[in-house]
């Protein structure tokens, strides 16, 4: 798979060597992450004013499948066709520096441009929501009951089409030179990992339904997401 191309658009500009432009890198951070922030400028705004909306997404090959309400701002200018810029981030660790200067975060983080365009055919968006389901909770789809015809009316599916993308990478220790190595305080790295806790029951459920496997076991699992993805 070819990396995506570099242009005055997605290339990164400060620490350039902590920039990725390939498939590979782009595609690991996306599938790891269970949200991105969308940002997007109304066409035909009087005074343009940019949002950043949270939401939670999947990626399938080269598009990213994002759904919600029909009704939503987010959903209708998605689907229109309009530029879209797109952010994910994990944050690995903070990393303290003997200096404030040199104070730090560990992170992946993607930023992707692209078009949506609905996803509209009854099989099409149950195979869109599948996937979707599948990716934020493997196993989950053929346990819950599936979307009816009023659900499927109510929720809009649209896939954003990935044309250019970047990855920023920072990973290891501080960086501290010179007289300031040996300032006498601590310095390193805390490191962040996304964790899920135990499962609560919901109130009305019952306690003959056993808590499934995949619920019980539940982790990122990277390699099955990535997987996923393909
Ligand atoms: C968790 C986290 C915390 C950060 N904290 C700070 C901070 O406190 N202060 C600070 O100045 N910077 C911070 N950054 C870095 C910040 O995201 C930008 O990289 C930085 O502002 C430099 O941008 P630029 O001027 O080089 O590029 P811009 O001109 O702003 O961007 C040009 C292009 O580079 C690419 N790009 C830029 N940044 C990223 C990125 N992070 N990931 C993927 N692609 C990117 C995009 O395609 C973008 O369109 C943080 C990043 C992360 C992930």
């Amino acid at each position: 798979m070819p990396d995506f191309p570099r242009t005055s658009r997605n290339r990164v500009r400060r620490s350039p060597k902590r920039g990725h432009y390939d498939r590979q890198t782009i595609y690991a951070i996306l599938d790891e992450a269970l949200i991105c922030h969308v940002a997007f400028v109304q066409p035909g705004d009087p005074s343009p004013q940019p949002f950043a909306i949270p939401t939670l997404h999947a990626r399938r090959g080269d598009e990213l499948l994002l759904h919600g309400a029909t009704t939503s701002r987010l959903m209708r200018h998605l689907a229109c066709g309009e530029e879209i810029c797109v952010a994910v981030t994990l944050v690995d660790g903070l990393v303290l520096a003997k200096t404030v200067f040199n104070h730090s975060v560990n992170y992946r983080s993607v930023v992707l441009f692209g078009k949506g365009y609905p996803i509209e055919s009854r099989a099409e968006k149950l195979a869109a929501l599948q996937a979707f389901t599948e990716k934020i909770l493997p196993g989950r789809w053929q346990d819950a009951r599936l979307p009816n015809a009023k659900e499927l009316k109510a929720t809009a599916v649209v896939a954003l089409q990935i044309e250019e993308a970047s990855a920023k990478v920072r990973s290891g220790p501080p960086k501290d030179e010179g007289e300031d190595a040996g300032f006498p305080t601590w310095a390193g790295v805390i490191p962040f990992a996304q964790i899920a806790l135990a499962p609560i029951p919901a109130p009305y459920s019952s306690p003959e339904v056993e808590t499934p496997d995949y619920v019980k076991a539940y982790i990122r699992d990277l390699n099955h997401l990535h997987k996923l993805g393909e």
